[in-house]
């Protein structure tokens, strides 16, 4: 990436402001080539809801985002969130177009710091994605996640060789 991108923040108006000011913080120091975290306005996900299932569809969300937000997005969502063929997601990515994410589970069961220490993984791992990251079996943050106990036990940090893959893309600054 030869200009550094700017990461923009939509923010569903139920986020609380310590979620949005850890997001920004967790974005700027794991991706030290990111300069700018710009707020954008959220726009209207309800066509993404399934009353069925009372979760909304992840797709549709990045559908949605797709067509009205220019790259690189991190939406982040209150509500619980699903891929057809898996019961939940934590967040879903698009390489090189933006990613959502759901505080909804991360929040189940949790001191406030384990909430935090989830938000962080979580948000490392779909830009990892975004950065064209795939799943990693290392000790890695990139390890693919599809319960809290998983999510809970992996590691924070990404592995030598996601980690320089971000850096030669310039995404985080040797
Ligand atoms: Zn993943
Ligand atoms: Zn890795």
């Amino acid at each position: 990436m030869k200009k550094p991108p700017i990461i923009r923040l939509l923010v569903h108006k139920k986020i609380d402001d310590e979620t949005i000011r850890l997001a920004r913080k967790v974005i700027l120091e794991t991706f030290t080539g990111i300069k700018k975290v710009e707020h954008s306005v959220l726009p209207d996900i309800s066509s993404a809801f399934n009353p069925l299932r009372e979760q909304y569809n992840a797709e549709r969300i990045l559908d949605t985002l797709v067509l009205r937000v220019p790259p690189i997005f991190l939406a982040l969502i209150p509500y619980d969130l699903f891929v057809p063929n898996l019961n939940f997601v934590f967040g879903v990515a698009l390489p090189l177009r933006g990613c959502v994410i759901s505080t909804y589970r991360l929040k189940l069961y949790a001191s406030r710091d384990l909430y935090q220490k989830r938000l962080l993984k979580t948000i490392r791992h779909e830009l990892g994605h975004v950065f064209g990251l795939q799943h990693c079996s290392q000790k890695c943050v990139m390890r693919f996640a599809n319960s809290l106990y998983e999510l809970d036990i992996k590691p924070p940090n990404f592995c030598p060789h996601c980690y320089k893959i971000l850096l030669n893309l310039g995404v985080i600054e040797g």
